[in-house]
């Protein structure tokens, strides 16, 4: 981690994102394999800590939104399968072959497409002959495909009800299945994604369940076996374990979310502590007015702390109204929240410095990411997942605002930068 001089910052454990990963692998057969989803930074906890995570676990795969995101995998050095769970443009499907990453399908005109490009490119499917030129490296400076290259490993979408992605008829199931049984495809996984898990009525569940089912039947017909089918993410794994199939996708339960209200308790453990520390505390009297629009009027002598986090460190303005810990108690946002800075009111006298938790426990208090969400009817892996670069992750249990290297303490700026 580069220099850190605010106290803001995320505690992430990812030991517990390992335990929970272990406690729910356990309570499937071990013919059914875990895939941890570890986009969009692993719901913010970090995708490569995270993913080290889900290998400690058991993982059998990682999944990612993004090809970007399964790049920087392979450029770190995670080996474990990757699904990019979208589609991407069919220019960078070479490149994801050479890294043995599978991708998404969802139509033959993805795979026309691919083939034109290669055509192009002077690469196989043109006349038969691979007279590529070395120079002509692909999209992104992979290089050329190799001859006899690895193939290209896909999982196709089947949209059973969620209305997103994937093919939905026997018609483009027919036209993509030539393209499946091509020598340099291999047809790994059929998955469909449902749009109702967290529901008390179950109905849509088991009718997507049900329709994938008999979609999958096309493929037997076809001649087309994939050897993983799946379908259940969180939700639907922890509440409906007879779907599981060959593999299980989870993101929100490797975090310590409970997917929804109706899941069993696995005694999932949150994974992040979001931590700040005030850098002003104040005494303000009745009337006075804090923030832009002076939203907030005091109603009589208060104690007004000011957090340095705001809507640029993902803290959004949806969350006023919100509270925070400061002391071991609860003091509530008040005032609007600002791109940097938010406003509490105080329980008690604070001073500069004081430790504040946004997100997990102090003293005896404890603000769950769920309830933070909840008050502002989002989900709480937006929480997470919306903390931006600008707050740091931090992985050392030992790790405080005291942290310092001497070297830092010591920094001076030189007189010419000063003078400039
Ligand atoms: C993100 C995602 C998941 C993981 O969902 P959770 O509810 O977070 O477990 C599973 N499958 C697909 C297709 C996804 O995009």
């Amino acid at each position: 981690m580069s220099a850190v001089y605010r106290d803001t910052r995320a505690d992430v454990d990812t030991a517990a994102i390992r335990r929970n990963l272990s406690k729910i692998r356990r309570r499937f057969p071990a013919s059914v394999r875990l895939m941890a989803v570890v986009k969009a930074n692993g719901y913010g906890h970090g995708a490569i800590e995270s993913a080290e995570a889900a290998l400690a676990a058991g993982a059998d795969m990682l999944g990612v939104a993004l090809l970007e995101e399964a790049v920087e995998l392979r450029e770190r050095g995670i080996r474990l399968p990757i699904l990019v769970l979208a589609p991407v443009p069919p220019r960078y499907a070479e490149l994801a072959a050479a890294l043995d990453i599978r991708l998404t399908v969802t139509e033959a005109d993805w795979f026309r497409q691919r083939e034109e490009l290669r055509r192009s490119l002077g690469g196989p499917g043109g006349d038969g002959t691979r007279k590529s030129d070395p120079n002509a490296a692909f999209p992104q400076g992979i290089g050329t495909e190799p001859p006899n290259g690895p193939p290209l490993r896909v999982h196709v979408k089947l949209d059973t009800g969620l209305g997103r992605i994937g093919l939905r008829s026997l018609e483009e199931w027919e036209r993509i299945v030539p393209w499946l049984k091509r020598e340099d495809v291999v047809t790994e996984g059929l998955f469909t994604h449902f749009a109702t898990a967290g529901w008390a009525d179950a109905s849509f569940v088991k009718l997507q369940y049900q329709r994938f089912l008999s979609m999958t039947e096309w493929a037997r017909s076809s001649g087309i076996h994939p050897a993983l089918l799946h379908c259940c993410g969180s939700a639907s794994a922890l509440r409906f374990p007879e779907m599981a199939l060959d593999m299980i996708r989870i993101g929100a339960a490797a975090y310590g979310f409970y997917p929804s209200a109706l899941a069993p308790q696995w005694e999932l453990e949150p994974a992040m502590t979001l931590r700040s520390a005030l850098i002003q505390a104040k005494r303000v009297s009745a009337g006075d007015t804090i923030g832009y629009d002076r939203a907030y009027t005091a109603r009589g002598e208060e104690w007004i702390g000011t957090v340095p986090i705001g809507y640029a460190d993902g803290w959004s303005q949806i969350m006023q109204g919100g509270e925070v810990l400061v002391g071991g108690r609860r003091a509530e946002i008040v005032g609007r929240i600002g791109m940097d800075q938010l406003t509490v009111r105080l329980p008690a006298p604070c001073r500069a410095g004081d430790p504040v938790v946004l997100i997990g426990s102090q003293g005896g208090e404890k603000i769950s990411c769920a309830e933070a969400a909840s008050r502002a009817g989002i989900v709480p892996q937006e929480i997470t997942a919306s903390l931006t670069g600008r707050v740091p992750r931090n992985y050392e249990p030992e790790f405080g605002s005291e942290a310092l290297t001497k070297e830092e303490y010591a920094w001076k700026p030189k007189q010419d930068v000063l003078r400039r």
